[in-house]
């Protein structure tokens, strides 16, 4: 079981696209999701979107507009206006140094290049999605080199209640993960560069007040990383979510990086069908609803059914 007490508060959800690309038929599965279990909690319920436009060296300009108005075509429109976290630098920076004030984050100088000649020496050949563990080199100070990142200090911060870090997911069940051993002393922003992913989404979800995160079931495994950052924060945890993803013909995830096409919203008839397929992904029923707002309404009981978001 997770150890985490339930949120108070209004129920609040979020969908938090990033700007690198239209919507595609994978990421309104997310965005649906995360507006049915919003909506089927009552009307103190908000609904809330977050323009994760953080990285952005990877955003394309004017792609928030475009998705912010192919949600609109799709009925599903914040209830707030959206949050840019391109406007949030100053907060990030500002939560950045009171952990480096707790000793809990360290400036990292290693490349790439460094982390492998330094796992290397050490006989460690297993990776991770691609990325190694990091192996500590920067813990005890730079040695005069100049700094390229800064790192959660996870290994000094985690107690052995994070170890493994346990945590419930409403459809995947118990989860767990050791984040120390498996992940490492993850970054946290690049020294001259973009915030990563994992301080922004946990600053913003707690500054936003969400109390349920849905989301594509792809980011999963970085949500023991921001259980550990919430604890480190302060911050409540969120109750989490994460949904079916969509697979292209060749079995891969659809996402931005591969090509993932676009949804087509050029009508109400086109968005109607892109929300039909999206709902069939999570398991909702067929419906004959002729518009976009009866099949919503028809939809919100049937998650009740289906996911049983509490009060
Ligand atoms: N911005 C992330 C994405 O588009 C989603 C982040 C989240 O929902 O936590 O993949």
């Amino acid at each position: 079981m997770s150890a985490a007490a339930d949120p108070v508060g209004p129920p609040v959800g979020r969908f938090a696209p990033s700007p690198t690309g239209p919507l595609h038929a994978g990421s309104l599965v997310a965005a649906l999701a995360s507006w049915l279990d919003v909506r089927a909690r009552g009307p103190r319920a908000r609904w809330l979107v977050r323009i994760e436009d953080a990285d952005t060296e990877r955003c394309l300009p004017g792609m928030g507009a475009h998705i912010l108005a192919q949600l609109a075509a799709c009925g599903l429109v914040p209830d707030l206006p959206p949050l840019w976290q391109t406007q949030r630098h100053a907060r990030y920076q500002q939560t950045l140094d009171g952990l480096i004030a707790a000793g809990l984050a360290y400036p990292c100088a290693c490349s790439r290049k460094d982390i492998d000649e330094a796992l290397a020496q050490r006989g460690v050949t297993h990776q991770r999605h691609g990325e190694r563990v990091y192996p500590g080199t920067c813990r005890c100070g730079l040695r005069g080199r100049a700094a390229r990142a800064w790192r959660f200090a996870t290994e000094a911060f985690s107690t052995s209640a994070d170890r493994p870090l346990q945590w419930h997911d409403r459809r995947l069940g118990e989860q767990r993960q050791d984040v120390a051993a498996e992940v490492g002393d993850f970054v946290l922003k690049r020294a001259d560069g973009p915030w990563a992913y994992q301080l922004a989404v946990v600053v913003d979800d707690a500054d936003q007040g969400v109390t349920d995160v849905v989301r594509g079931e792809d980011l999963a495994d970085n949500t023991a990383r921001q259980i550990l950052l919430q604890r480190a924060f302060g911050f409540e945890q969120p109750r989490y979510l994460h949904t079916p993803l969509v697979r292209g013909e060749d079995g891969h995830k659809l996402s931005k990086q591969n090509g993932a096409a676009s949804i087509d919203t050029a009508t109400p008839a086109a968005a109607l069908a892109a929300l039909k397929a999206a709902a069939g992904v999570l398991g909702l029923p067929p419906t004959d609803a002729a518009d976009i707002g009866s099949a919503l309404a028809g939809w919100v009981p049937r998650w009740r059914d289906l996911y049983n978001p509490p009060p």
